[in-house]
């Protein structure tokens, strides 16, 4: 069920527990500002997600509320990754799901890093 993204930050939620070490994921990098790991179901041959480390519930959350080092980090973190797996060439996708409409499940910001096959076209169903 997509989440409400204006709702306040549930320390419950499944990235929180992967965060905290309660479940596991097999991760792929962590730094001071985020942590990736493989998606469990994939879309594509490499699905890595990227959380950042602090509470937030969505990309709207984290754009208002997070410092500008945790959004640098967060940011850098996200490019490392993709270059870590080899991604920028040949080439990959970034994707935020937000809210109802945007199919966001999980209420932990994470980018989705899609690639290892051609993407095809941005947007479907
Ligand atoms: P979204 O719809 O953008 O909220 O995406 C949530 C993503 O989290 C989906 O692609 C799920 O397959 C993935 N997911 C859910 N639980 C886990 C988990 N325990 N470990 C890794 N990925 C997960």
């Amino acid at each position: 069920m997509p989440i409400d993204a204006t709702l306040p930050y549930d320390d419950g939620n499944i990235f929180a527990r992967i965060l905290r070490g309660e479940i596991p994921a097999r991760r792929v990098y962590e730094d001071d500002f985020a942590l990736a790991f493989h998606d469990i179901a994939p879309q594509a041959p490499v699905h890595v997600l990227v959380i950042p480390k602090g509470r937030y519930v969505s990309w709207d959350d984290f754009a208002s509320a997070a410092s500008e080092a945790e959004i640098a980090g967060f940011v850098r973190a996200v490019a490392t990754v993709a270059r870590d797996l080899g991604l920028v060439p040949p080439g990959y996708r970034l994707l935020a799901n937000v809210g109802g409409d945007g199919g966001q499940e999980v209420p932990h910001l994470h980018v989705h890093l899609f690639g290892g096959r051609s993407l095809g076209r941005m947007v479907a169903g």
